[in-house]
């Protein structure tokens, strides 16, 4: 650099900082348009990062309390009685753990309960027998499960004969399948199975020719199959729990799994699918509703992804006014204080309120104020027509 550029650099340089100065900054780091300010800043005029005087709080500590005035309508109970296609009790073989679910259902408004806790054989016969010897066989019905472990030339016919068998014992569908199907599960020699792996498809056609759905969840939030670095919105859940890490080398990616289910959808247009948790399409409704479309034997269903419904409340409502005979309340963990953070998403217009748990979403929510019509469709109507074997009497029209 010649003398007179380092002369003109100084120059410069002494008359930004008297410029920043005189606004009352502490100089700062210049970024150029479009670049993004150095880890530890923030820009505090266009094309200057500064960092606060103080150490910033975590992402754990900072808890700021809004000083937004609104009108607040706190939800306890659901508007229409509500059937929750996605529940998961946990033990249900006795008389007094069904009393004490029975309470908070009560308290809800949640008339059903489908139990999706994907048991076969005596579990699900002794689940079975315990509602069936309560005063309450009404409000609850029991799905079967799959064990797709050792899946071979001979494991459809059996699956499909395990099916059958489960349901002459009570049950009305199968699920929850869960997330380890083709995350995870391996065939005997050891490699991933595919969703779409052929040799499941006699599963598949049972299900159609006992006309009962299968309730499936496959592949996980996207982010969770992202790099887990300071962009991920999910960092704090995937620095919580290891095993949602599914961004390890060597790991199934989130597209072809949502591929491979794609496949099986279409493969078998005439067996009726529930995609748990919306597909994981909740975060692109668009995308959603492709799958909808391209898939008449496929309903969703909500558990688990209301921070993605309650921070796009305008295109959530459109998309439930648009396919209500598709959607089913649905909530996943037991947790008697999380529902009601639902039923106040869905119905109300409150704006800006929090959401259970920070680690989902820090992010806050808002109602999608979904009419009545809307509402009994996605609280119960849809639900009795995809899962049959529900208690079809004594619902409001
Ligand atoms: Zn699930």
């Amino acid at each position: 650099m010649s003398k007179s550029r380092i002369v003109l650099a100084l120059l410069v340089s002494v008359i930004i900082t008297a410029a920043v100065t005189a606004q009352g900054m502490r100089g700062g780091t210049p970024v150029a348009p479009g670049q993004e300010c150095p880890p530890g800043t923030t820009e505090v005029r266009p094309g200057t990062c500064q960092a606060p005087s103080e150490p910033a709080p975590s992402i754990l500590d900072y808890r700021p309390r809004t000083t937004l005035v609104t009108a607040e309508h706190k939800v306890p109970k659901a508007k229409f009685p509500a059937i929750d296609v996605h529940g998961h009790p946990g033990n249900l073989t006795t008389a007094d753990a069904i009393d004490k679910i029975i309470a908070v259902m009560d308290s809800l408004n949640l008339k059903v309960m489908l139990v999706a806790e994907n048991v076969s054989g005596a579990r699900l016969t002794s689940t079975l027998a315990a509602i069936n010897a309560s005063p309450y066989k009404e409000r609850f019905r029991v799905l079967a499960g799959v064990d797709f472990r050792n899946v071979g030339p001979d494991w459809g016919a059996k699956a499909a004969a395990q099916l059958e068998a489960d349901l002459k014992a009570g049950a009305i569908g199968v699920g929850e399948v869960g997330k380890q199907f083709g995350l995870r599960t391996t065939k005997p020699d050891g490699s991933r199975l595919k969703v779409d792996d052929p040799q499941l498809d006699p599963l598949w056609e049972a299900f159609a020719r006992l006309d009962v759905p299968a309730f499936i969840h496959t592949a996980e939030p996207q982010e969770f199959f992202q790099p887990q670095d300071f962009k991920n919105e999910r960092w704090l859940e995937l620095s919580l729990f290891a095993d949602r890490r599914n961004n390890q080398p060597g790991q199934v990616a989130f597209e072809q799994l949502i591929t491979e289910r794609n496949n099986v959808f279409r493969k078998h247009p005439k067996t009726r699918f529930v995609a748990a948790h919306f597909g994981w399409h909740a975060n692109d409704l668009a995308r959603a509703s492709k799958m909808l479309d391209e898939f008449p034997n496929v309903t969703i269903e909500a558990g688990a992804i209301l921070y993605d419904l309650g921070r796009q409340p305008r295109a959530a409502r459109e998309f439930f006014i648009k396919y209500a005979d598709r959607i089913m309340f649905g909530k996943d963990s037991f947790q008697p204080n999380e529902y009601p953070y639902y039923w106040r998403v869905f119905e109300t217009a409150d704006e800006y309120f929090d959401y259970y748990r920070d680690y989902h979403a820090f992010w806050k929510l808002y109602g999608m104020s979904l009419p009545d019509e809307v509402l009994k469709k996605v609280y119960y109507k849809t639900a009795l027509k995809v899962f049959k074997g529900l208690p079809q009497t004594g619902w409001p029209q």
